[in-house]
């Protein structure tokens, strides 16, 4: 058994971590006071192939896989939360199911601009009433021949701002149960009747777009389905299974910033006549925060290996986010207690870490609904 990197992923993780620690660290604050990623952070990361990270390599991209992604993810992380789940969306959420599920016609249409970045993509499953139960969403496509005619509302689309491709659930048939008539659409932000809407403010990841998603009367060409008629909800059930490696890759980097920050605030603060690394109390929290996010990235590593492999990773990637979450939380919270008063103002950015650290709770599956695929799996 080994537990390094092999060189590839060596090499991929140091220019991760060199761009993250030039170009994002620096502007990381600006990101989540402006409420925007700079543009030419895009380009950038363009300019390194990560938005092509794992995207076949005959179509441009770099071929990679989760393992890859997930270290390149908890670099970016490490340095900006806005900037990694926009990357995350993009390459798990998007590129992942097109290679998976697509067409020769839908690769070759869409893969050679989603590689570089001039697309950016995004994935729509959740509606106002259909959150944790993305089963019984709404966003109906009526058959009209050879195209479907496509109405409703997504909500929480992250991406949404800058993309030029989504990525679509709707509901094919209205008489099958729930998952069983859903549909998955790609459809180019340039489609007439879509419309990006309201932009979430948020408490954390404000640089990253998220808004409504609106669809009046969108015809979509029946060449735009991924994967089979009524068959979309095993599409978004695959890709969240990526996803959720993604996030919890964004757990550890955003953990890992968490630690670093309290290792030199622990040594530069002095509080009666020492700094306060001296007392056991702080040094236990650094054990902890550090053995936790130890285990949560061989869990994240083993989740991308089973998914590289072609192996169901469902429980694996569930278990992943479910720990890796939790501990970024963790992490979060002892860091701002480690920093005193100081934590607590904007003058540090460990209040940034603190709220950036919620979201990874929440989106692809909150912590209990991963607790419910995991509990299902084991009763199976
Ligand atoms: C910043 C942000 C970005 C997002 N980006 C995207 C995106 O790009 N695309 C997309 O499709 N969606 C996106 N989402 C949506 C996200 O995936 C959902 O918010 C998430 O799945 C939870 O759904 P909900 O918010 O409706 O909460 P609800 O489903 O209403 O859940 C509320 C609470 O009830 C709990 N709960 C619900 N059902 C159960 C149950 N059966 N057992 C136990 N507890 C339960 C939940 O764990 C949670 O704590 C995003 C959300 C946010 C906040």
């Amino acid at each position: 058994m080994d537990f390094e990197l092999n060189e590839d992923l060596r090499l991929i993780r140091d220019m991760a971590r060199e761009f993250a620690e030039k170009e994002l660290m620096p502007r990381a604050t600006g990101h989540d006071r402006n409420g925007t990623i700079d543009p030419e952070v895009f380009e950038k990361i363009g300019e390194l192939g990560f938005w092509g990270l794992t995207t076949p390599e005959e179509y441009g991209g770099a071929g990679m896989g989760s393992v890859a992604l997930s270290v390149v993810l908890e670099e970016l992380n490490r340095a900006c939360a806005s900037t990694g789940v926009t990357v995350s969306v993009h390459n798990s959420l998007l590129g992942t199911p097109l290679g998976k599920f697509g067409t020769d016609a839908q690769k070759e249409r869409y893969f050679p601009k989603l590689a570089t970045g001039e697309t950016i993509g995004a994935y729509c499953l959740t509606e106002a009433n259909a959150g944790s139960d993305a089963a019984s969403l709404r966003c109906r496509a009526e058959d009209k021949g050879d195209s479907f005619l496509v109405n409703g509302e997504k909500v929480w689309v992250t991406n949404a701002a800058w993309a030029g491709l989504f990525l679509v659930y709707v509901r094919t048939d209205e008489n099958a149960s729930r998952a069983k008539g859903i549909s998955a659409l790609l459809v180019p932000s340039d489609t007439p009747g879509l419309t990006v809407e309201k932009a979430e403010k948020k408490c954390g990841i404000r640089g990253s777009a998220t808004n409504v998603v609106q669809f009046s009367d969108v015809l979509v060409p029946k060449d735009a389905l991924l994967g089979e008629l009524n068959g979309g909800f095993q599409v978004a059930m695959d890709t969240l299974d990526g996803g959720r490696i993604g996030i919890a890759s964004q757990a550890v980097g955003i953990g890992r910033a968490c630690l670093e920050a309290s290792i030199k605030y622990s040594k530069e603060r002095e509080q009666f006549n020492q700094p306060i690394g001296n007392f056991q109390a702080i040094q236990w929290k650094l054990a902890d925060m550090s053995t936790r996010l130890e285990a949560s990235r061989m869990l994240v590593r083993q989740a991308a290996w089973t998914r590289d492999r072609g192996a169901p990773c469902t429980q694996e990637s569930a278990q992943a986010k479910l720990f890796a979450s939790r501990t970024a939380n963790f992490c979060a919270d002892e860091c701002l207690q480690i920093h005193g008063g100081a934590g607590y103002t904007d003058d540090f950015h460990v209040e940034r870490l603190f709220r950036d650290a919620r979201i990874t709770e929440i989106y692809e599956g909150a912590t209990d609904i991963q607790r419910l695929i995991i509990a299902r799996k084991l009763l199976a």
